[in-house]
Formats: structure tokens, C-alpha cells, sequence
């Protein structure tokens, strides 16, 4: 198992999710002068004009002066009420953590212990007429340009999983505002982290309400498995072409799918092997996983090692109608590729085939199935 941190998966800061549900906490980091907002519009976070970074308020930056002086303050005073809904006041807020190591004079005590570091809050702006704050409240960044895909992936690693953390939780928030047991208005607590039924009739039955466990008060995160192919020895590997168009290019890459409800990870990747490229793949190893926020997925990264004896190999695309193509090339193919390789979003193989660039899980299956195969070969050849 890699500890290198995944594009979206570095823990940039610490969450302190205890700590959420302390107003006192929540207010102080809120206002407090050195704390940093990352604004989205319409679940999508934005770009400075003059730099292509992904914008970051905070007092020091003269573009927030409003928002921070006044929106904050007011919307402080809503705080885990229904008026805090984004359909009443126009924002939705969620408290992402501390960043710790920082010039910040931020600290917060509690049970003896002290809690230091820069607060960072995710801010989804989602004004209409009839809501508290309006779009003139948020100029100039609501003329920002959006953060597009081909910008996230230009964006350093900090930067992206700030983003990543931010948008999944806003796009939850902006999402589930009616409780699935009653029908009610949900209404944000723990700052953004958590939504609570507002029928207080109990009269009306409510099973989320009233329910002593449950999970759909939560963001929800949603596991994919993702499966790069090879055989006993590391030197084939099964890379597959979707039907989903992935720009103006040819790309294999590994296969994926969502895992569904009672599977573990391993049976999971077993059966998406199966359906989509009709190959037996029982021997699974769980390598490295990436958040992926579009919506809410988590990536497994898998590696799966076919038993080849003429029939396990065997690829048919006829179970699942999801690929166009799947093939076993040779890994040396691919290690003399990714040599070539330099950066970018698509590593040049052969003929007009691309594979996936090294910001994606896929590409880091791919380099690990390569280095199987070189660390192998390496010791097969120092015994000789
Ligand atoms: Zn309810």
C-alpha cells in the first residue's frame, strides 16, 4: 500500500471533526482575521483572473472585504437555524479544518487541550430574489470565471484536495433538503457537516428523526472499484476502451464500476471484471484509492491477477454493454511509454492509443503494474 498522497487525497488539514459541534468554535473560526474561505458558485469553486489559481478569500485578500465584514457576521447569527438553509439565505457554509503550522494566532481550548491553526471554511453562494444575500453582495468574485476540469488538474495537490473536500460536502448540502422520513425542511448543524430534521411536531412520526442510528443525515460517499489487469508474471495488461467519450482521442485505460450494497471490495472488483470484459479474475489486491469529487466517489484502486489457462483470459464484451474495445497489451509496451512520458493529461502509447495521465488512479495502477513486472524481471535476472 502507497502513502504518496492521491491527486484530491491530501489531508491538507486537520478536520478537528470533534469540534464541529461546538458553536463557540464554529463562531470563532468564522470570524476570526486570519481564517480562509473557498468560494464556490453554484457548487463550483472559482478562478482568480489573474493567476488561474483556485480563488481563496480571507481579509488579507481585497476582493472579500464585503463578505467577510458583513455576510459572515450575519450569517453567523443563523447558525443552526432553518434560515441558514441556502434556499433562505443564499449560501450554504461547511468548516473543512485547521491548518496547522501557520502564523495564525487561532486557538481554541477545550478539555485542556489547545487547538491552533489557520480555520479553512468551503463557501457555496447560491443566490436567487428571494434570498437574504444577492449576487451584488459577492462582487467581484461572483463574475469569476469556474473552475472547469481541465483547470483542477492544473491546480497543485494542496489546492485540489482543498477543493475536492469543499465541493463534496457542498454539493451534499445544496442536494438533501427535504428529510427522507418526514418531508421536513433539513437545516445544516455542526457547521455544514451535518443535516437535522426541522419537524419538531411530536406528534408526526419521523423514523429519521427519531431514529437512534442513521445515516442519512451525512455526506454521502460513494466506493468505486477501480481494476488494472495482469497476469501471474506482471508482462500483460488488460486496459479497456469505454464507450464514453473521453475528449478527441483514444483511451484505454483500467476498468471501473460503483460497488453495490453487501459486496466487499474484492467480490466487487470480481464481478465488474467479469461483466464488463467477461475475464475470471479472482485474486484481488487493494493497491491505493483516490477521492473523487464529481459527485462524491471514493476510487478503490485495485490490482487484479488473471490465472491464465486458456479460458480465464479470455475477453468477451458481450455480458455489460459498456466497452468498445479491450485488449491484453504487453507491460513492456507500456514501461517504454510511461519512460517517454513527461506530464499532461494523456501518456502517448501506440498507434493513436493514449492511457490516462498521472493526475488519475488509473495512471498510478498502470506505473504499479509496471513496476511489479520490472521489480520481477530485475530479480529473475540477478539469479541468473
Ligand atoms: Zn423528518
Amino acid at each position: 500500500m502507497s502513502t504518496a498522497a492521491t491527486f484530491f487525497g491530501q489531508q491538507v488539514l486537520n478536520r478537528v471533526s470533534f469540534l464541529r459541534c461546538s458553536k463557540e468554535f464554529i463562531k470563532k473560526s468564522l470570524n476570526h482575521d486570519s481564517t480562509v474561505f473557498i468560494p464556490f458558485i453554484e457548487g463550483e469553486a472559482l478562478i482568480s483572473p489573474e493567476n488561474g489559481d483556485l480563488v481563496q478569500l480571507s481579509k488579507s485578500t481585497n476582493s472579500s472585504t464585503k463578505i467577510l465584514s458583513t455576510i459572515i457576521p450575519l450569517y453567523t447569527t443563523l447558525l443552526n437555524t432553518t434560515r441558514s438553509r441556502s434556499d433562505e439565505s443564499g449560501i450554504n457554509l461547511t468548516f473543512l479544518g485547521l491548518l496547522e503550522n501557520t502564523d495564525s494566532t487561532f486557538n481554541f481550548e477545550l478539555s485542556s487541550n489547545s487547538y491552533k491553526g489557520t480555520p479553512y471554511f468551503g463557501l457555496d453562494i447560491r443566490v436567487s430574489e428571494s434570498t437574504l444575500f444577492k449576487s451584488a453582495d459577492f462582487e467581484p468574485i461572483f463574475s469569476f470565471p469556474k473552475m472547469t476540469r481541465d483547470h483542477i488538474f492544473k491546480q497543485t495537490n494542496k489546492d485540489a484536495s482543498l477543493y475536492s473536500q469543499g465541493r463534496m460536502y457542498l454539493d451534499w448540502l445544496a442536494k438533501y433538503k427535504f428529510c427522507p422520513g418526514c418531508g421536513s425542511k433539513l437545516f445544516p448543524v455542526d457547521a455544514g457537516t451535518k443535516l437535522q430534521c426541522s419537524n419538531e411536531n411530536k406528534g408526526v412520526h419521523c423514523n429519521v428523526r427519531d431514529a437512534n442510528v442513521n445515516n442519512v443525515c451525512f455526506p454521502r460517499t460513494d466506493p468505486t472499484v477501480i481494476i488494472a489487469m495482469t497476469n501471474s508474471d506482471y508482462s500483460k495488461c488488460c486496459l479497456a476502451r469505454s464507450k464514453k467519450r473521453h475528449g478527441n482521442f483514444v483511451l484505454y485505460s483500467t476498468i471501473a464500476g460503483f460497488m453495490e450494497p453487501s459486496e466487499t471490495i474484492e467480490e466487487a472488483c470480481t464481478r465488474e471484471i467479469w461483466e464488463e470484459t467477461g475475464i475470471s479474475c479472482k485474486d484481488i489486491d487493494i493497491v491505493r484509492s483516490q477521492p473523487w469529487p464529481y459527485p462524491c466517489s471514493l476510487m478503490i484502486g485495485c490490482l487484479g491477477i488473471v490465472k491464465f489457462n486458456g479460458q480465464n483470459e479470455i475477453i468477451n464484451l458481450n455480458h455489460d454493454d459498456e466497452l468498445l474495445d479491450a485488449q491484453w497489451f504487453d507491460t513492456i509496451e507500456i514501461i517504454q511509454a510511461l519512460d517517454k512520458y513527461t506530464g499532461g493529461f494523456r501518456v502517448p502509447f501506440k498507434n493513436d492509443i493514449n492511457l490516462p495521465g498521472s493526475t488519475t488512479i488509473a495512471f498510478q495502477l498502470i506505473k504499479h503494474v509496471c513496476e511489479k513486472h520490472k521489480r520481477l524481471h530485475s530479480t529473475s535476472a540477478s539469479h541468473l
